[in-house]
């Protein structure tokens, strides 16, 4: 394990809100008597089952074990709860743990939603991918929420659905006139192949995640581009969300962590070969007829999470440093919008972050 800090009792690291004390003890009782069942697993990517273990709890003190493969280096859940539990805990306890509870319905996450869509379609503007997209095209956004994304994809000129698991999400959205979907890709019909898949903070939820980008893959444009955001490992030390800890970005929810290297190894074995990306982690694929050879990050991430752990307090402050000046930027673009340093200070900021994404490795 990390330390002694990763070992199960333990705990939450945050103070939790009445309703998510309540989540959070169903939960520990569900997977105590067996309600949520667990299941050994190979790994997600490259089947082996050597494994060596990180973690046995998560953010909120509940047994998650985490666990690095030997062969390639993707930390994942294992064991991990079966597809039927998974289920059961999105259905009964994941909004109300997180906070949110019936809130997914309103105008509030609908607008954050929409602004996340905004700057979807600025990371595709900003890397050249936006314009070798046609418009009226068809974009698919997977685990869609209430809908947001698909707004913001609308706004832009794009033929723009959604699908998710939970219906209940989908209320507001559907109110609004989107063409929003129950289920899950598996069972979506299309007329049109689309021109841009996307897959927003999703796939680091889903279990079977070869057979996902499979489907994905089938149902993708020929040209067509596969887009993911998701939180990587390798940018725990910036965001101020984990601020160097490793134990705060562990959360029950998400089975499969990845590096840019571990998410190209998973979509290079579907056929997709990355166009754009970083470790934040956003990245843009396209398909690819090439053969891939499974790279092995174990040592990488083995040795980033080890010296992480072993730093934290420096990171944490450095985090909270980054946060200001970040505040500061913000502040600073806000006071020169509209005026005429406002285009050369976006230049600027662009190249800055996407000037050298272009086959980055
Ligand atoms: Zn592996």
């Amino acid at each position: 394990m990390l330390s002694k800090r990763y070992s199960f009792p333990r705990a939450s690291l945050f103070k939790l809100k009445p309703v998510e004390i309540t989540a959070r003890d169903g939960i520990l009782r569900k997977l105590a008597d067996g309600t949520y069942g667990r299941a050994e697993r190979d790994c997600a990517i490259c089947d082996s089952r050597e494994f060596e273990k990180l973690a046995e709890t998560d953010r909120w003190g509940l047994p998650v074990s985490t666990v690095i493969c030997r062969s390639c280096g993707l930390v994942q859940t294992n064991p991990c709860m079966t597809e039927e539990s998974y289920r059961a805990f999105y259905r009964d306890d994941y909004r109300w743990l997180y906070g949110a509870g019936s809130e997914l319905n309103s105008p509030g996450f609908f607008s954050y939603q929409e602004r996340r869509g905004g700057h979807i379609l600025n990371l595709l503007r900003y890397t050249n991918i936006l314009p070798q997209i046609p418009s009226r095209s068809v974009v698919l956004d997977v685990g869609t929420g209430s809908g947001g994304v698909v707004r913001a994809f609308e706004k832009a000129g794009y033929r723009s659905l959604g699908v998710d698991l939970d219906h209940s999400c989908l209320e507001y959205g559907l109110k609004q006139g989107l063409d929003l979907r129950k289920g899950s890709i598996h069972q979506l019909a299309l007329n049109e192949r689309p021109a841009l898949i996307l897959y927003s903070q999703v796939l680091e939820h889903i279990v079977d995640v070869k057979k996902e980008l499979a489907r994905a893959k089938e149902l993708l444009s020929d040209d067509g581009f596969l887009f993911v955001a998701l939180p990587g490992i390798m940018n725990i030390r910036r965001a101020f969300k984990h601020r160097g800890d490793f134990l705060r970005y562990l959360e029950i929810a998400h089975v499969n962590h990845f590096t840019l290297r571990t998410l190209d190894n998973l979509l290079g074995q579907c056929g997709l070969e990355r166009i754009a990306g970083n470790e934040e982690i956003w990245a843009v694929y396209g398909k690819t007829t090439r053969t891939w050879v499974v790279a092995n990050d174990y040592l990488t991430v083995k040795r980033f999470l080890s010296r992480t752990e072993q730093f934290r307090i420096v990171f944490a402050v450095c985090a909270g440093l980054r946060a200001i000046v970040d505040a500061g930027l913000d502040w600073i673009g806000r006071l020169l919008k509209g005026s005429v340093l406002d285009a050369s200070a976006r230049n600027i900021y662009r190249r800055m972050k996407f000037g050298h994404q272009k086959n980055a490795d």
